[in-house]
């Protein structure tokens, strides 16, 4: 199916799954004290058409997603332009255009393009693992890279035609490379941004995450940043005080690194509203084929932090769930998240619906 039909048919649907909500009650919400867990479109409906194009983020509004996420990271000249990766290599046709550009290491960096210039490329899918490419769009992407102030705008003016408020999930990627190139703090370029766009306070619809604590650190100490702050957890070790150190990461068990995060958890409540762990760090499969929670949610609970677990996927599932049915009932009703980042909006939402339902 050609990439304008698909974004052309992506709009329809954003048109009448938006009527429909506006007909029924609004969406619900869990920020502080409210108790619908969040659903969070992971770079859009990833898991549909390619991450972060304006296809992917449509369809997911349309699908009802609460929060659309945004991956953000610097061009030459200083413009957030919505990525996930620092590199253009996997999902964009820059060797196409600039075979000379890349670094000694093999790369294209945004870092040394200008926005005049990664507008000129086309998105392009990242390369799939062979279960994934049975259920996803394959074909090279006739669509631009989106600025995340361009961004904002779209989904603001989608929310006010819609009568919605769809939030945003905005992550700081590798502030300490950031910091390397352009001599200062992602967030000090950020915050004025967001404040043109009214996002001020612990009640809008704004999270800022991110894997490096001192960047947040900065935000809510140095910034006096309001918004709610979410610190983002991988699967293996990395000190939460300091940036990660380049590979020298101790190998650790899962056990073991749980502890060691739930042991941070006091000191990561005085700057940040939440956390967003691998799904591999909130359950575990135990010898007899029963899951058990690993204790983080609830101790995160305890201490006041929200959570968003990240990244459910109907074609990747954790090595502890056996389908998605079961991981959806384990975040939702087993370990009562706060918010869950998918591929699949849609599938996370009928499976919230459903149990809203009983
Ligand atoms: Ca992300």
């Amino acid at each position: 199916m050609p990439a304008k039909l698909v974004t052309s048919l992506a709009l329809i649907g954003a048109c009448v799954a938006s009527h429909m909500a506006h007909s029924q009650d609004p969406l619900p919400r869990k920020l502080k004290g409210e108790q619908v867990p969040l659903v969070i479109a992971h770079r859009g409906a990833s898991g549909y058409l390619p991450e972060h194009s304006q296809g992917a983020k449509v369809l997911a509004y349309a699908q009802g997603a609460d929060i659309l996420e945004q991956d953000v990271v610097l061009s030459r000249d200083g413009v957030f332009v919505v990525a996930h990766d620092i590199t253009l290599d996997k999902t964009t046709d820059v060797a196409d255009w600039y075979p000379d550009r890349k670094r000694a290491d093999g790369h294209y960096y945004y870092a040394d393009f200008d926005w005049a210039e990664l507008r000129q490329l086309s998105l392009v899918a990242r390369e799939l693992s062979a279960e994934e490419q049975s259920g996803r769009f394959q074909q090279k992407y006739d669509q631009r890279m989106v600025r995340l102030d361009d961004e904002i705008r779209f989904i603001q003016e989608l929310n006010r035609l819609f009568h919605k408020n769809v939030g945003l999930h905005i992550e700081l990627k590798a502030p300490a490379f950031h910091r390397q190139e352009f001599g200062g703090y992602m967030s000090e370029r950020l915050m004025p941004i967001l404040n043109e766009f009214g996002y001020r306070s612990d009640r809008d619809l704004c999270f800022i995450q991110c894997f490096e604590f001192e960047e947040l650190r900065y935000l809510r100490q140095n910034l006096n940043c309001r918004l709610q702050l979410i610190q983002l957890i991988g699967g293996s070790p990395m000190m939460l005080t300091e940036p990660p150190s380049a590979g020298g990461e101790e190998k650790m068990s899962r056990t073991a690194w749980v502890a060691r995060i739930i042991s941070q958890l006091p000191a990561l409540a005085e700057i940040v509203n939440g956390i967003g762990p691998s799904l591999e760090l909130v359950a575990e499969i135990q010898q007899d084929g029963s899951i058990r929670s690993c204790g983080l949610v609830e101790a995160a609970h305890a201490m006041q932090l929200c959570v968003h677990p990240y990244t459910v996927r109907a074609d990747g599932l954790p090595t502890w769930a056996s389908s998605l049915d079961q991981l959806h009932h384990w975040l939702f009703e087993e370990l009562q998240v706060d918010g869950l980042f998918t591929d699949f909006p849609d599938l996370s939402l009928a499976y919230r619906g459903q149990r809203q339902r009983q």
